[in-house]
């Protein structure tokens, strides 16, 4: 098997010199074990925390080990009762090209018609119910609303977008790095507005876009973007706060917003999440995703990424955002 290892922890922006690839010979399969040939595995921006020493909500990758993240394969070999040759599985062995354990550790996943597998490591897994929890259970986004939503070109924030515009939302407006990825914001993604935070102040261009307020803030991003949104909450706006992208790779402690006191006067509400804490929402979720998607109502781009020997660069392609949707990895590609 080809595995890829973090060898040393990055200090600011990872590179090549923090990873290594090796090859690992495969024991024979024991009693209850399987073996899967991963066909896609996801790179995402958590990793980045999990290369750093010290608390997160994910333990550190241990160093000179095979690092872990979510993966879709097919089972090759099976000498367990639950699996066979065949099914596809969605678990946690990805960073490899062949995994094998214990069954248990494998989920089976049903293949759909004209849906790529790698949906179930986007909007179809956990991005897509980061989405629809974060908007909807704890910012709890009501019709009629003004949605600001971070990041909004990437795996998370078209999901939002999406979700927002088919719950109702009155006015959704996002931000994104780069010109092309604005445009399909407006054309693709439920969006009915949205700008380039790199082309001038977060604040002014969001003023701008929601001359009237907004009611919900979806934080993919934190920093700058928090401070022009915490300027633009109308009274008892609420806030998801489910990721600072901006400040991953920073090596020194980055400014808090300064006008918090706003939380004060206007009666707001900044939550925090992490989807691990809301898979009680999963059923739910499925219920709706699954035919939003199957009916063309929501769609799920990727930005493919072709072979396990370039994951190091896909994951930090994702953090120069470089995807649009959800960055995977094409592993063994026939
Ligand atoms: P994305 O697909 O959104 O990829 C990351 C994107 O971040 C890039 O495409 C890039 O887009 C943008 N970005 C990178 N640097 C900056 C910057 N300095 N300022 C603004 N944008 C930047 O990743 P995900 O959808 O997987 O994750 C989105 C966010 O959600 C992350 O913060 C992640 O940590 C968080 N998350 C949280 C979860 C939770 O449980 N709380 C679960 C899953 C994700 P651009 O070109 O627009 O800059």
């Amino acid at each position: 098997s080809t595995q890829v290892q973090l060898v040393s922890r990055p200090t600011g922006w990872p590179t090549d010199e923090n990873f290594r690839t090796v090859q690992v010979d495969l024991p024979d399969l024991a009693d209850g074990e399987v073996r899967v040939r991963n066909e896609f595995m996801s790179v995402d921006p958590y990793m980045r925390g999990r290369m750093n020493e010290g608390r997160s909500y994910t333990p550190p990758f241990p160093l000179g080990e095979t690092m872990t993240g979510a993966a879709v394969g097919r089972v090759v070999e099976s000498r367990s009762d639950t699996l066979a040759e065949g099914d596809l599985v969605l678990h946690q062995y990805g960073w490899r090209d062949i995994a094998q354990a214990e069954a248990a550790q494998f989920r089976p996943v049903q293949p759909l018609e004209g849906i790529s597998p790698s949906a179930y490591l986007g909007t179809l897994g956990m991005t897509g119910l980061t989405a629809y929890a974060g908007l909807l259970k704890v910012a709890k986004m009501q019709p009629g609303e003004t949605v600001f939503v971070s990041g909004a070109a990437g795996a998370v924030g078209t999901a939002v977008g999406q979700i927002a515009h088919l719950k109702g939302a009155g006015r959704v407006i996002g931000s994104a790095g780069t010109d092309e990825k604005v445009a399909l914001l407006t054309e693709r993604y439920g969006y009915d507005a949205a700008f380039n935070y790199k082309k001038g102040p977060v604040l002014e261009q969001l003023r701008a876009a929601a001359p009237d307020g907004i009611d919900v803030f979806f934080d993919n991003v934190g920093g700058d973007h928090l401070e022009a949104a915490l300027d633009s909450f109308n009274d008892g706006g609420r806030a998801a706060l489910c990721g600072a992208i901006s400040q991953y790779n920073s090596t020194e402690a980055t400014p808090g917003p300064r006008n918090m006191t706003n939380l004060v006067t206007r009666r707001l509400t900044l939550e925090g999440f992490i989807v691990g804490f809301h898979a009680q929402h999963m059923p739910e979720f499925i219920s709706e995703m699954g035919p939003w998607l199957t009916s063309g109502d929501v769609v799920s781009d990727e930005t493919v990424v072709d072979g396990l020997e370039n994951s190091v660069e896909a994951f930090l392609g994702l953090m120069r955002g470089e995807n649009t949707g959800k960055m995977v990895v094409r592993i063994g590609a026939a």
